[in-house]
């Protein structure tokens, strides 16, 4: 049920408007530089960092400003920052680990039934360096313009989508007056009821969450859900979470989705307290994901029978609806795999 709050007026959007894009723009984009930010050397570190991996190096401020400071095992700095691992070949990691490269339609993948996703944007506020999506083509494949009026028709055409998720690169990466835009196209579609909004947006620049997006949200006839994420309990912050506040007082449902990595979050604790931290910040745990298996991202799998230890071990911990469920995307299937 959407809150029926009254929607507050903003008072300056373009003041919000300019500071969440100015962030953005002002990323840091050299790892020596963002080493730097934090009081660390490359020396300090117990790998080599990489300079040319083929996927860029961003990281907007208020990211950087929840790392620790002198700490190289920062849980978020290591999430970011690109090694020279990235660059070794590891047999089984491919670029197209979920053979997504191929769409129905410009802008939609429609693997799931009665859900399509909806690419509007080529790119993300940070760049993490164990995405899925590091080598997708985003330049053939988002819909702007033209386009994205032919991936509406394809949504109008076919009665069975009832929902339609808008995934990364990042949709909040684009204008509020875009995404207003879009959702008065969607609002006039009358089979479908829901939209589903997959960002880290609002993790690395809260600032993000503007008063207008949140009244664009909330007036839509669509049920709109947000899934945020949070791989580690230091993203979550003050500035976070009075955000996040404004989406949910505009009746928006958070959830919550992680992957499991490496000296980051493979630990029952470091779980335990991301679970009990979204879960203060009214965000439920929806999801943990074991690593896709992307060229460039192998250093930070763990094996699935450590995954599901770690998951037996949370369940003993929390009540169980802050346990996110262990989950797998495998190609060609018309639903995630749950493991556990
Ligand atoms: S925000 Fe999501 S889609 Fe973007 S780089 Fe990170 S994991 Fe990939």
């Amino acid at each position: 049920m959407k809150n029926m709050s009254p929607i507050i007026p903003v008072s300056d959007p373009n003041c919000q408007v300019k500071s969440w894009k100015n962030l953005l723009k002002s990323a840091i984009k050299d790892p020596i530089q963002l080493l730097s930010e934090i009081g660390l050397e490359p020396t300090d570190l117990n790998f080599p960092i990489a300079e040319n991996t083929g996927f860029a190096v961003r990281v907007p401020q208020p990211f950087i400003d929840k790392m620790q400071l002198g700490n190289p095992q920062d849980p978020l700095l290591l999430q970011v920052l690109s090694q020279q691992a990235e660059n070794l070949a590891v047999a089984g990691y491919t670029n197209d680990p979920l053979e997504e490269h191929a769409s129905s339609a410009p802008g939609i993948l429609h693997k799931y039934h009665g859900r399509v996703l909806l690419m509007l944007a080529s790119a993300c506020a940070v760049n993490c360096r164990y995405c899925f999506r590091r080598h997708f083509p985003y330049q053939d494949k988002v819909a702007s313009g033209k386009q994205l009026q032919q991936s509406i028709d394809y949504i109008s055409e076919h009665q069975e989508i009832s929902e339609v998720i808008l995934s990364g690169g990042d949709p909040l990466m684009v204008s509020d007056s875009q995404l207003s835009l879009l959702l008065s196209q969607l609002n006039q579609i009358p089979h479908l009821k829901r939209l589903r909004i997959h960002t880290r947006l609002p993790v690395v620049i809260p600032q993000r969450i503007t008063q207008e997006l949140c009244n664009i949200l909330a007036t839509s006839h669509l049920n709109v859900s947000m899934v945020l994420h949070i791989n580690h309990a230091n993203e979550i912050d003050e500035l976070f979470t009075s955000s996040v506040k404004k989406l949910r007082d505009s009746g928006i449902q958070l959830f919550n989705q992680s992957v499991l990595l490496k000296d980051i979050n493979d630990n029952v604790s470091v779980l335990a307290q991301l679970s009990e931290q979204l879960f203060a910040a009214y965000i439920v745990p929806y999801y943990i994901h074991l690593l896709d298996k992307v060229a460039g991202a192998a250093h930070f799998d763990i094996p699935k029978a450590q995954a599901i230890e770690l998951v037996e071990a949370l369940r003993n911990r929390l009540p169980g609806y802050l346990v996110p469920r262990l989950a797998i995307e495998e190609p060609g299937e018309k639903a995630k795999t749950i493991i556990a």
